[in-house]
């Protein structure tokens, strides 16, 4: 039998694999990784790996080294998948062997984006997205005195708030009139700025084209709103491409930046299912990108792929952010025409976006884990909320369980 074939060794890849040998499966199993280290967890790369200066922490393992052999896993890496051809149920790898599956599961991820020309070789020039990367930003930052963000969103902020830890001088550059525009309202945005200007950082927003050019050997950048100015170093937080090419040259349906799968995580062919960052949500229809959508989804997923009768995934939109000393989360995704109410006291604030029915859309907690958690229920129930209670920090938000 051929197995199941799994591309991509990231955080959904990991626990797809552990969840089929969870839960009996214990038939050939092969990942095909890019990377050489066993699967690990992106989001301490730009907090805690950061300001670990003497490498104490070592990889941020989704699993210890024992569980993973475990697992038994017939690994190619570092290798990478560079087609899938869906009638021979084969996947060609760039070392030119051919591995054959019965299914298929894509977790790919993404790549940071970069502008073309310079932006892709100054060697000051650095984006995050693996362990690798956290270790030479690391090492740089160590270094730097001057740091600039060009893009303000939530991995470029979070850099912010590691370097501002370590003393280094920030600028943001931010092409858009606000920070994380795409994923919170205006009133979380401001938030965000206070707080980093709070802390030092010189946020630039609304800075249009950025040009970037080579000062012996260190960056400078000139934007439409500022003149040139040398940095230590940049890193580029613009967003993700999502690494498509497999399943669009498969002839997969990609749909809205993202694979098509049902609840099951099954793509448009029935042997390959699709999990993680480049999956579709299969309910919002968008891809979310987020720590929990790729465990739980793939999760789902796996248990699925060994006995389609399994309940299909079911959740609503959820991420976090540290920055600083705020634990930052958010629940559900924007909508237009919702209206903000604010709940607030001495060590928390909460910003509930409500639709004309006053049902919960969003939520954007700081230091508020409990409300996370009671919002998830109201956002699952539709439940239509009060304002008036909501912003009444004396009034129990207990009571509305
Ligand atoms: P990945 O974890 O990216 O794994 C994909 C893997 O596939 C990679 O190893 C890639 O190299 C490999 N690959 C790609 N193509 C091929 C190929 N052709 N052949 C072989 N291998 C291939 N989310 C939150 O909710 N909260 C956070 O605070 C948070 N912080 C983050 C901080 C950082 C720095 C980053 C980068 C992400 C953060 N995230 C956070 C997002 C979260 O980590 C991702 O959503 C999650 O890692 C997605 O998992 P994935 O398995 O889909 O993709």
């Amino acid at each position: 039998d051929a197995g199941i074939v799994i591309i991509g060794g990231g955080q959904a890849g990991g626990w797809a694999a552990k969840t089929l040998r969870d839960s009996g499966y214990n038939g050939k199993l092969s990942v095909i990784s890019d990377e050489p280290h066993d699967f690990y967890e992106r989001p301490p790369l730009s907090k805690a790996v950061l300001l670990d200066q003497d490498g104490q922490l070592g990889l941020t393992r989704l699993f210890t080294e024992e569980a993973v052999a475990a697992l038994d896993i017939d690994w190619h890496r570092p290798l990478r998948a560079e087609a899938i051809l869906p009638a021979d149920k084969t996947v060609v790898l760039n070392n030119g062997e051919t591995l054959p599956y019965r299914q298929l599961l894509i977790a790919t991820g993404g790549r940071p984006r970069r502008p073309e020309g310079l932006w892709q070789s100054h060697p000051k020039v650095l984006t995050l997205r693996s362990w690798n990367d956290a270790v030479q930003l690391r090492t740089q930052l160590a270094q730097a005195k001057t740091l600039a963000i060009v893009g303000g969103g939530w991995i470029g902020l979070e850099i912010a708030a590691s370097a501002r830890k370590m003393g280094v001088a920030v600028t943001v550059f931010e092409r858009q009139s606000a920070l994380c525009l795409r994923s919170i309202g205006a009133e979380v945005s401001q938030a965000l700025l206070e707080l980093h200007q709070n802390q030092g950082v010189e946020v630039i927003c609304g800075c249009g084209e950025i040009t970037l050019n080579d000062d012996n050997g260190r960056p400078q950048l000139k934007s439409e709103l500022t003149e040139s100015q040398t940095f230590d170093l940049v890193v580029v937080g613009i967003g993700v491409i999502l690494n498509l090419e497999l399943a669009e040259q498969a002839g997969l349906t990609v749909r809205n930046g993202g694979i098509v799968v049902d609840d099951q995580g099954r793509t448009s062919d029935p042997s390959i299912f699709a999990v993680g960052d480049v999956a579709l949500h299969s309910q919002l229809g968008v891809c979310l990108q987020s720590w929990a959508y790729a465990q739980n989804q793939a999760v789902t997923t796996a248990r699925s792929m060994l006995d389609a009768g399994q309940p299909g995934y079911q959740e609503d939109a959820w991420l976090w952010s540290d920055q600083y000393s705020e634990n930052i989360q958010i629940l559900g995704i924007p909508a237009s025409g919702s209206h903000c109410i604010t709940r607030e006291d001495d060590h928390s604030k909460v910003y509930f976006y409500l639709n004309a029915d006053n049902q919960l859309v969003q939520m954007v907690a700081f230091n508020d884990a409990r409300t996370i958690k009671l919002g998830k229920r109201w956002l699952a129930a539709q439940r239509v909320l009060d304002p008036a209670q909501l912003s009444d920090p004396s009034f129990s938000l207990m009571a509305l369980k």
